[in-house]
């Protein structure tokens, strides 16, 4: 369902202190703000009807005001592994993914912020075809109200913005959403559980440190010099690694946490021993740790991993120069359920 083309404000658009200030001017208690707020992202309410202690009338007027938008899934896709992938239809031929990675501690959830991608990094699938959207703020959070509401059994215990799209490339509605995620009115979710990750967009790295939010920001790294990775995410033009780590560096020091580097491992291009070497000079001395990815393999793209092998070897580089590094073992591969993959495989049937 798309949200955006009703012509009322989504009922989800909307803060907690929007409500508060909602209810005031309508001369209303201001108390039915954490009411209805409590309904929508912890009681499982899809509908205005469903809100059964709030009066017939102030039911009547919010439907009056608001639409309710939620999601049900195209598709399903369900790995051996637990990983669990849901396709959703935002408009017509425009769809996002948001995967469920169960694991025994965690149940983490992969949202996407954007229909496709403007940033075209030569591994990653939702860029293959262009930038289509911003995802609203009720889009982004009927992702995970639909998996909370219907999934029985999934309990989400961490939410990470790694799906389609730039999350930094949509700031205000991804954050407003962060914010309802983590309102103890709201989803209720600790800010240390949710991860921001970005393609390295310096000028919202430096918002993002202002926000005065404890969330965790994963920077997607991917080479350890410009020009490989300037062949391999053409954003690296516009901000440049060495800024970009600079950033980082005060991002740290403002924020005092720890910043999370992503990088793909692939064959050949990236994952040399000197790589590894040039990496641990890289972000020496910097409060952070690196995430090796083994590349999953996009049909579209001639990206092949790194073997296993290879990525030990690069790890063990990082680790004897005291950098804190581990090895992302792979999940839904059986899937699909790298960024972007299965929107892409059902958007070329439709063509
Ligand atoms: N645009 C953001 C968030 C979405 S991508 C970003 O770039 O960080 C989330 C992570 O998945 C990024 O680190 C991205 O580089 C990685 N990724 C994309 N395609 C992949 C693939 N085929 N195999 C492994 N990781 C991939």
């Amino acid at each position: 369902m798309n949200s955006q083309r009703n012509l009322k404000p989504d009922i989800k658009a909307s803060s907690l202190e929007e409500f508060l200030n909602y209810f005031s001017d309508q001369g209303l208690k201001s108390f039915h703000a954490k009411q209805l707020f409590k309904w929508i992202y912890q009681k499982g309410a899809e509908y205005f009807e469903d809100m059964t202690d709030l009066s017939a009338d102030l039911r009547k007027k919010l439907k009056n005001d608001f639409a309710f938008s939620h999601f049900s899934p195209e598709k399903v896709l369900t790995s051996k592994d637990g990983t669990k992938k849901f396709l959703f239809a935002v408009g017509e031929n425009e769809y996002i993914e948001s995967v469920i990675i169960p694991s025994s501690k965690r149940t983490t959830l992969c949202i996407s912020s954007q229909v496709g991608c403007k940033f075209a990094c030569r591994f990653c699938a939702s860029g293959l075809n262009g930038f289509s959207r911003n995802l609203t703020t009720a889009e982004i959070l009927n992702q995970i109200l639909y998996i909370k509401n219907h999934e029985k059994g999934a309990m989400i215990t961490h939410v990470v913005f790694m799906g389609v799209g730039e999350p930094m490339d949509n700031y205000d509605n991804v954050f407003k959403s962060i914010r309802i995620i983590n309102s103890s009115s709201g989803l209720n979710i600790a800010a240390r559980r949710i991860t921001v990750s970005t393609c390295g967009l310096i000028p919202q790295i430096r918002a993002m440190a202002k926000e005065g939010l404890q969330i965790e920001l994963a920077v997607s790294l991917h080479a350890a010099n410009n020009t490989t990775r300037s062949q391999l995410m053409p954003v690296n033009r516009k901000d440049p690694l060495d800024k970009l780590l600079a950033t980082c560096k005060s991002y740290s020091k403002a924020t005092k946490r720890q910043i999370t580097f992503e990088y793909v491992l692939i064959k050949g291009v990236n994952d040399s021993q000197e790589d590894a070497r040039q990496l641990a000079r890289q972000v020496k001395g910097m409060l952070c740790k690196i995430n090796l990815i083994t590349c999953n393999q996009v049909k579209a793209l001639a990206c092949c991993s790194a073997d296993r092998q290879q990525a030990v070897k690069f790890q063990n580089i990082l680790l004897q120069k005291g950098i804190l590094v581990t090895i992302r073992a792979p999940r839904g591969e059986d899937i699909a359920a790298a960024c972007g993959q299965l929107r892409y495989s059902l958007s070329k049937k439709k063509r």
